[in-house]
């Protein structure tokens, strides 16, 4: 219904138009600026946004991939990164597990063993951690805070790793679940573990590691319950901003909620795979709206979109639609990387576009993709992206959305081999609008219904709004 409504208006313009417009349906467009010399970034005004998490507002960099070079040099990689992404427009980042992991130096982290070690240790092996000392952390954080870039904690929660063999009476032989960490905090035997006195499991196990039982009080008063616990030395000695939550599934929302709790004012995002909208949904209300979820919905649609050349999937029911203050889209990161080659730029023109609170992988940013199009791309996310959402039109291969606030956007994505157009009504009468990537360099004035028509070049896309910003 929609899209006869469409027609018979692209119809009545074509008719009263043909007398300015040359033809309405995809003509070929020939006057398009050189692409590689776009950023509006650098010709657009500074930031109008403060920096701030959550939607419409800041950006999330991952700042790491799997494996990141060992030898402790990780965290002075990334604190010489951190001025230069201030300077576009990223306002958080996210590290991997920084306590002392089993696999001591080569470690990626997910595997913890002892929660208060930040690489000032000698235990598993070394003292510094993959990627560095404690010193060279905090020198990181302290760094990303004077560039107005908050820092999130990567918490392993579900399960432990390092214990030595003890005899458990609730399995009837040894298990690995003597855990002696150096801190001299937080020590755990057989009974903190599935299974024991209380139950014998909880919702999920991770690559046969003993896993935490966080009913049991020695547990969560570690994690969060006391003074002294996990959550507030990260959050008030160490200075972390928020909190990243490793595989949610593995145990209950409660205690995501408890941990929370006991640091308000916190940003936290929980890493829940699955593509259901609504299992993601119902977990954050379960958590109390304390926790973020990462947007797997809106992850497994760009695929569909992008690699099924289906891009009807980008107007689907996913997390950003859903409860968009508490979606954390992205692209990709460390576990996987699906969306190939130049589409996606595509995917980041979506989310830098979309609702939701985007994140960018490191190494997209930094190595893979066109550095100047991504930050033209987080420069319009952080100017542009205002509001909420109309979808103006979709097929297989072009998609058409319009954030309503102010300034507000039209972004136009075409993933066909040829030059689109089409006839959009914006919320502008009479008014010039540009596309603010430079891929097209038509400036044109919408009519006084506000209908206007806007290209978007092929494999490529186009963000539109008023001039002047
Ligand atoms: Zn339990
Ligand atoms: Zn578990
Ligand atoms: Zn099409």
């Amino acid at each position: 219904m929609k899209k006869l409504i469409y027609f018979l208006a692209k119809a009545f313009f074509c008719l009263i138009l043909v007398f300015t417009f040359s033809q309405c349906k995809k003509e070929k467009a020939s006057t398009t600026e050189n692409p590689s010399e776009i950023s509006a970034y650098q010709k657009g005004k500074p930031f109008t946004t403060s920096a701030a998490t959550g939607a419409g507002g800041g950006i999330l960099m991952q700042a790491f991939y799997w494996d990141v070079p060992a030898g402790g040099t990780w965290y002075n990689t990334v604190k010489a990164k951190v001025p230069a992404w201030n300077s576009v427009g990223i306002t958080a980042m996210w590290l991997p597990p920084v306590s002392k992991a089993d696999n001591g130096g080569l470690s990626m982290g997910y595997d913890p063993f002892d929660y208060f070690d930040f690489g000032d240790f000698n235990q598993h092996g070394s003292t510094e951690t993959r990627f560095g000392s404690k010193t060279e952390l905090t020198a990181l954080i302290t760094a990303a805070h004077a560039n107005t870039i908050q820092v999130y904690a990567d918490m392993v929660l579900n399960h432990n790793s390092g214990g030595a063999s003890e005899a458990n009476p609730y399995t009837g032989g040894n298990t690995w679940t003597k855990f002696t960490p150096a801190s001299g905090k937080f020590l755990r035997s057989y009974s903190d573990f599935h299974p024991n006195n209380i139950h014998s499991s909880d919702a999920g196990v991770f690559g046969g590691m003993p896993d935490l039982c966080h009913d049991q009080a020695n547990v969560s008063i570690w994690l969060w319950n006391s003074a002294s616990a996990v959550s507030k030395y990260y959050k008030n000695t160490m200075k972390f901003d928020g909190f990243r939550f490793d595989y949610v599934k593995g145990f209950a929302p409660w205690v995501v909620s408890g941990f929370m709790n006991s640091v308000p004012g916190s940003f936290a995002v929980g890493e829940l795979w699955d593509s259901n909208v609504d299992v993601l949904n119902n977990w954050v209300v379960a958590t109390g709206n304390t926790s973020s979820a990462f947007d797997f919905a809106c992850y497994y649609k760009m695929q569909d979109a992008f690699n099924g050349n289906d891009l009807n999937n980008l107007s689907a029911d996913m997390l950003l639609k859903r409860n968009p203050t508490k979606a954390v889209t992205f692209v990709t990161n460390h576990d996987t990387d699906v969306i190939t080659g130049g589409r996606k730029l595509l995917a980041y023109a979506y989310i830098m576009t979309a609702e939701g609170y985007p994140s960018v992988f490191y190494r997209d940013y930094e190595e893979w993709l066109d550095k100047a199009k991504m930050n033209n791309l987080f420069w319009i996310h952080r100017t542009l992206a205002v509001g909420n959402t109309t979808y103006l039109y979709t097929d297989n291969d072009e998609y058409i959305a319009k954030r309503n606030g102010t300034p507000g956007l039209i972004v136009y994505i075409n993933n066909s081999d040829f030059w689109q157009e089409r006839w959009i009504q914006t919320n502008w009468a009479n008014t010039a609008i540009k596309d603010y990537t430079g891929n097209s360099g038509w400036i044109p004035t919408t009519q006084g219904d506000s209908w206007v028509k806007i290209q978007a070049p092929p494999h490529g896309y186009t963000v539109w709004s008023k001039t002047g910003y």
